[in-house]
């Protein structure tokens, strides 16, 4: 290579990792290559219309005030949304709706718990915000929840806030830290639904890419990692899947860690394939219902109590999801770490629930789209690996393999799920092009 070659850094992965990272990365002044396996960039912030229906996959809300909020924010860019009004926000418990106990009024009037348990969880939720959760990060969410409500539906009605925040329904291996992190996070700044979906997020993220002269391939799936091709004067190359390959000074895996893993080394890289095979995956299954009118306009969103259920009209804060006058319901149950979801069952548990809320949804429904077993997450925060602190850094494969770089919801100290995406996207893609830089000085 010669000293006037332009620095080449590849991103691998187009969703919002990868997106992050590029755009970073070519900001801090090296060229830049995004590669995407599919038509379309994304990843598992997409939204997919279905006869004029927004999809997203699976109900998506983003943290205000947050480590995205912050990327955004840096990038320069500010997806339209609005916060879900939740006044009137209900519980499903036993069969039937409650009150969501969230505040002093719903938590007064609830028939969900009884007078003593109304006294504790309003002493709990009066201090929470100022608990800190750092002592908690080595522990699981079911000592925490053991150690704080002698009450069992207490147990049940801050573990479905947990999962509520976090998609985690694993209490016996989730860090407790990392669960109140969440909750606070959930009850102090709340969450916008964006307007016309994720897809939106991800179309700004991408002319914000353009804009900073990232060159986006996308329908290139990348095959592996290697060694630099002979005479290129770069220090890594990335083989395609039509055989091809492209030369680079630095590699940014924006993928999972089973994906990253698979790339490198033929799955041999210690780091990677440690991850790839002891990490917890987050799942979940996903109903999403698109309906010409709202039968029921005051029931928009429950809370499964004794049930891992999720129940909330997107298209009530979100504009722009539905064709005039139509509604989208996005429904959802977190699945356990070794659940097997049974397509039946869960359709009749999900749709028992809209039933309750809205009767006579099914005479107007035109739409839906069921998700049996998503990956969320690909990595839970467990209290064994001392929570978020326990994920691996962008820079974690320095020692074995020198130019790459990780990003994901899996990676760094910083976030949970598109958090942890966009915090480790912009991390890793400065990282790359500090690197590629470093290499070619001592070289
Ligand atoms: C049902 C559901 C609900 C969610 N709800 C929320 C929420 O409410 N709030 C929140 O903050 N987050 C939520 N998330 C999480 C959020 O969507 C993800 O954290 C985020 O989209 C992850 O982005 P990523 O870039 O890390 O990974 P991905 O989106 O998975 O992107 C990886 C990309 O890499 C591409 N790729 C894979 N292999 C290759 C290859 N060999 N070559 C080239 N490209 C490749 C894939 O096609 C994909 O586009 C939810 C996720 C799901 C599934």
């Amino acid at each position: 290579m010669t000293s006037s070659q332009q620095l080449h850094v590849v991103v691998v992965g187009g969703g919002i990792a990868g997106l992050s990272a590029a755009i970073f990365a070519a900001r801090a002044g090296v060229e830049v290559t995004l590669l995407e396996a599919v038509s379309e960039l994304g990843g598992r912030s997409r939204t997919r219309d279905e006869d004029g229906f927004r999809f997203n996959m699976g109900p998506h809300a983003l943290y205000r005030n947050g480590p995205a909020a912050a990327v955004l924010n840096e990038i320069g860019v500010k997806p339209a949304g609005t916060a879900p009004e939740l006044a009137g926000a209900l519980a499903w418990c036993e069969g039937g709706l409650h009150t969501l106990p969230g505040g002093p009024l719903s938590l007064m009037t609830t028939s969900l718990i009884g007078a003593r348990d109304k006294l504790t969880l309003g002493a709990l939720l009066a201090r929470f915000p100022k608990l800190d959760p750092t002592p908690w990060n080595g522990r699981s969410l079911t000592e925490f929840l053991k150690e704080t409500f002698a009450s069992a539906r207490l147990r049940d009605v801050f573990a479905a806030l947990v999962r509520l925040s976090s998609y985690a329904n694993a209490p016996d291996a989730m860090s407790a830290g990392m669960a109140i992190a969440q909750v606070q996070g959930a009850l102090g700044n709340g969450v916008i639904y964006l307007d016309g979906g994720w897809q939106s997020m991800v179309t700004l993220l991408g002319e914000a890419a353009e804009k900073a002269g990232v060159r986006i391939r996308s329908g290139v799936r990348v095959r592996a990692i290697e060694d630099p091709v002979s005479q290129s004067g770069r220090s890594l190359s990335v083989r395609l899947r039509d055989d091809t390959s492209i030369a680079a000074d630095g590699v940014v895996l924006a993928l999972g860690p089973g994906e990253a893993s698979a790339l490198v080394d033929g799955g041999t890289d210690p780091v990677l394939s440690q991850h790839a095979e002891r990490s917890l995956p987050v799942r979940a299954a996903c109903l999403d219902v698109g309906l010409s009118r709202l039968p029921s306009p005051k029931r928009t969103f429950a809370l499964g109590i004794d049930e891992s259920t999720y129940v909330s009209l997107h298209s009530r804060a979100a504009q722009g999801m539905t064709p005039g006058g139509g509604a989208i319901f996005q429904l959802a149950r977190y699945l356990a770490p070794d659940e097997k979801p049974d397509r039946t069952e869960i359709e009749v548990q999900l749709e028992r629930q809209l039933d309750a809320m809205q009767p006579g949804w099914r005479d107007v429904a035109c739409a839906k789209k069921l998700l049996l077993d998503v990956r969320v997450a690909h990595a839970l925060p467990t209290a064994e690996m001392g929570g978020l602190a326990g994920r691996p850094r962008v820079d974690a494969l320095e020692a074995t393999r020198p130019g790459l770089s990780l990003a994901g919801d899996w990676v760094g100290p910083t976030g949970w799920l598109v958090d942890a995406a966009f915090a480790s996207g912009r991390d890793a893609g400065r990282a790359a092009a500090h690197r590629a830089r470093q290499v070619r000085q001592d070289g």
